[in-house]
């Protein structure tokens, strides 16, 4: 009973925030090529930025691999802007997690390209819940039967390509969603982390599509123990690249987060009080304040549930 009412309550705080998301959207973020930017990291490895999540174009020998496709109706933008990087086709594309602001471009993708993600993320593409403190997501694979959905899938590791083109795709546990993929260039020692690092801020913990606030800290620190030789971090929204003393930074924070709401649980205080009473705290210097009352208390909601 209690979780029904919960869950009502985070389907309608969600109806909400999508609602302002939409209004707030104006003209500015019409799909188009010209609204994305371009930042070169290394001669073949570019982030494009706008209309959704931070996209990575690697240029390989054999052709052009995306990882991360946007917001709907960005994905011919995005084609259009690799255009103007490479002649090459896009033959591949990583989808870093399934929410529909990293995959929805999928669906313009050219025939025969092939889309790669964690097993996990290949079946949350097919359900597109709505993600927990944010509520209903547009699912364009509805719209586009059979389209766009990752056909090569893997549970925890998997590389493609060899040599300077080389890939390495790592599962570490659940973090944003349950399927979160970091993407290694190891000969330019970056990797693409999607949202489970997507800004300086508390990030979304969306246990509706599997992700966990308890194991949050631990799977991110998984991944900057796991992969080695890395200098640089793309990010799935900040506006430039990051490094991996800012992912273990960020994965203290995200920690110190979930101290205070178990602190908060222990003491028998309400999710709504123990939301209200968390600031970003002072050391995490450039971090966001706390976003709206409303999403703190629907993941202090996600670690109450998680915390015996
Ligand atoms: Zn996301």
């Amino acid at each position: 009973m209690k979780r029904l009412t919960i869950l009502a309550m985070l389907v309608a705080i969600g109806g909400v925030s999508i609602a302002v998301k939409a209004a707030t959207q104006s003209a500015a973020s019409q799909p188009s090529a010209a609204a994305i930017t371009v930042e070169k990291v290394k001669d073949n490895l570019f982030v494009l930025r706008g209309g959704g999540g931070n996209s990575a174009v690697f240029v390989t020998a054999t052709g052009v691999t995306l990882v991360d496709t946007k917001n709907p109706g960005w994905g011919a933008p995005l084609l259009a802007k690799v255009k103007t990087l490479t002649d090459k086709p896009v033959t591949m594309v990583i989808n870093t997690h399934a929410h529909y602001d990293h995959t929805s471009g999928n669906v313009d993708m050219p025939a025969g390209v092939d889309i790669v993600a964690t097993e996990m993320t290949a079946k949350l593409m097919t359900q597109m819940n709505p993600v927990a403190g944010l509520g209903p997501q547009p699912n364009v694979f509805k719209d586009h039967p059979g389209k766009g959905m990752p056909k090569r899938t893997f549970k925890d590791k998997l590389t493609l390509g060899s040599g300077a083109d080389r890939i390495d795709l790592y599962y570490f546990g659940p973090a944003h969603t349950g399927g979160d993929a970091f993407v290694a260039f190891p000969a330019h020692r970056v990797m693409h982390v999607g949202d489970t690092f997507p800004s300086k801020a508390l990030p979304i913990m969306d246990k509706n599509n599997g992700g966990s606030g308890v194991e949050y800290a631990n799977t991110i620190r998984k991944a900057v123990k796991g992969v080695p030789d890395i200098d640089t971090i793309i990010n799935g929204h900040t506006p430039a690249n990051t490094t991996p003393a800012d992912m273990t930074e960020f994965a203290d924070f995200v920690a110190d987060f979930v101290a205070h709401v178990q602190a908060g649980k222990k003491a028998g205080k309400s999710a709504e009080l123990v939301a209200k009473e968390w600031a970003t705290p002072a050391k995490y210097t450039g971090f966001s304040a706390a976003p709206q009352i409303a999403r703190v208390t629907a993941y202090v909601n996600v670690i109450f549930g998680e915390t015996k």
